[in-house]
C-alpha cells in the first residue's frame, strides 16, 4: 500500500531542507533508487535492519524495502484558505496524503527570516491549524445545510446524520480538529466521505538547531505540550543535521549521530512515528531471488497481506506459511525454522503480526 505523508508548515521553517534530506538520505541508506515522481514528491525506503538480516539469511539476490511517499506541500500561509499565498493549491495535495507532518520552526537564526517576523512555534502551529479548520468548515457548512433539509422529511437516520454533522460543525468552529471530535466513531463512513483535512493524523516535526539535539528546547517542549492535547505526535529533528547526514558515508553517519546523542536519524524517527500514527505494520517475504518488506494496516488478515504481493494471491489464497522474524533469525533459515516446528500454517482469518515472514500458497 502506498503510504504518503505530506510536509506542511509556514514558509522558511525548513520543509524543503527536510524533504531533500529525507529523499536523498533514504535513497542512499537503503541503496534503493530514489525516485522523484514530481519535484515535490519523493519515495523514501523505510529503513529496517530486520530486512537486511533476513536477506542475508535467505541469500537473496535482491533486497526491496517498503516505502513511504513524502510530499513537500508548499504554500500554506495565513489566509491561505481565502486564497493567500499559493491559495488553495495546497489543499488538493493535503487531501491526497494519509498523514500530515507539520514542520515547525523551533530554531533561531537572524539570517533566516520568518513570515511573521518572530519565532513562535505555537502561533505557527495555530495558523496552520486554523487555515485547515476554516477550509473544513467551508466543506461542512454546505453539507450540514443539505443534511438538515433532507432530515426535515422526518427520516430518523437522516436526522441523526444532520445532528452529528451539526455537532462536528460546532467542534470545528471552536478551533478543534475533526480528529478529536467525540462523535467521529459514530459514523466513520460519513466522516470519511467528508474527507476533512483536520481528520488526518498529524505529526509535528519540531525543527531545532543542532545544539538542541537530542531532546529539543523550550520551543519544542511547547510543541510537545500542544501535541499532547491535540492527539498528535512530535519528533524533534534538525533539518540541517539531516541535510549534513546524507552527505556522509554510513560509518561516519553513525559516528555523527552518536556524537549528537542520537541513536537514529530524523528520517527513521519520522517514519516510525508515521507508522505508529497510521497503525501500520511490516511483514516480509524472503527467498533466494528476493527478500522484501511490505506494509499493511494493523489488523490485516493473511489474504489482505497477500494482496500487497499480488491480487492473484488474494483471489486464489489457500494458506499462509508463517515464521516470525525472531524464529527465522534464531533458526537461520526457513528450512531450519520448519524443522524446529516454527513454521505455522495459517488460514484466511489469520491476522498478520509485525515482522511475520510469510509464504502464501495460492491457486492461479
Ligand atoms: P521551507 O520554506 O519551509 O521549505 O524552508 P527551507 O527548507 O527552504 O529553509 C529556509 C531557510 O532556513 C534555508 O535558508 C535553510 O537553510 C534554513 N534552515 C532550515 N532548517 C534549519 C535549521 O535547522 N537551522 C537553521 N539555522 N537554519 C535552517
Amino acid at each position: 500500500m502506498g503510504v504518503s505523508v505530506g510536509l506542511v508548515g509556514l514558509p522558511n521553517v525548513g520543509k524543503s531542507t527536510l524533504f531533500n534530506a529525507l529523499s536523498r538520505g533514504g535513497a542512499e541508506a537503503a541503496n534503493f533508487p530514489f525516485c522523484t515522481i514530481e519535484p515535490n514528491v519523493g519515495i523514501v525506503p523505510v529503513p529496517d535492519d530486520r530486512l537486511h538480516l533476513l536477506a542475508a539469511l535467505a541469500k537473496s539476490e535482491r533486497v526491496v524495502p517498503t516505502t513511504v511517499e513524502f510530499v513537500d506541500i508548499a504554500g500554506l500561509v495565513e489566509g491561505a484558505s481565502q486564497g493567500e499565498g499559493l491559495g488553495n493549491q495546497f489543499l488538493a495535495h493535503i487531501r491526497e496524503v494519509h498523514a500530515v507532518c507539520n514542520v515547525v520552526r523551533c530554531f533561531e537564526d537572524p539570517d533566516v527570516s520568518h513570515v511573521a517576523g518572530s519565532i513562535d512555534p505555537i502561533r505557527d502551529v495555530e495558523v496552520v491549524a486554523t487555515e485547515l479548520a476554516l477550509k473544513d468548515l467551508e466543506t461542512l457548512e454546505k453539507r450540514v445545510e443539505r443534511a438538515q433539509r433532507a432530515a426535515k422529511a422526518g427520516d430518523r437516520d437522516l436526522k441523526r446524520q444532520a445532528d452529528l454533522l451539526g455537532g462536528l460543525e460546532v467542534h470545528l468552529s471552536a478551533g478543534d480538529p475533526a480528529r478529536t471530535f467525540p462523535g467521529f466513531h459514530e459514523d466513520p463512513g460519513l466522516m470519511r466521505e467528508l474527507s476533512l483535512l483536520t481528520a488526518k493524523p498529524v505529526l509535528f516535526a519540531a525543527n531545532v538547531a543542532e545544539s538542541d539535539l537530542p531532546d529539543g528546547n523550550a520551543m519544542s517542549d511547547a510543541v510537545r505540550e500542544y501535541a499532547a492535547g491535540h492527539r498528535a505526535e512530535v519528533v524533534v529533528v534538525s533539518a540541517q543535521v539531516e541535510a549534513e547526514l546524507v552527505e556522509l558515508e554510513p560509518s561516519e553517519r553513525a559516528e555523527f549521530l552518536t556524537s549528537l546523542g542520537l541513536e537514529r536519524s530524523g528520517l527513521e524517527r519520522l517514519i516510525d512515528a508515521a507508522y505508529r500514527l497510521l497503525g501500520l505494520l511490516t511483514f516480509f517475504t524472503a527467498g533466494p531471488k528476493e527478500t522484501r518488506a511490505w506494509t499493511v494496516p494493523a489488523g490485516a488478515t493473511a489474504p489482505r497481506a497477500a494482496r500487497e504481493v499480488h491480487s492473484d494471491m488474494e483471489r486464489g489464497f489457500i494458506r499462509a506459511e508463517v515464521i516470525s522474524f525472531e524464529d527465522y533469525r534464531e533458526h537461520g533459515s526457513e528450512q531450519a525454522a520448519k524443522e524446529g516446528g516454527k513454521l505455522r500454517v495459517e488460514g484466511k482469518a489469520y491476522v498478520v503480526r509485525d515482522g511475520d515472514v510469510i509464504h502464501v500458497r495460492f491457486n492461479v
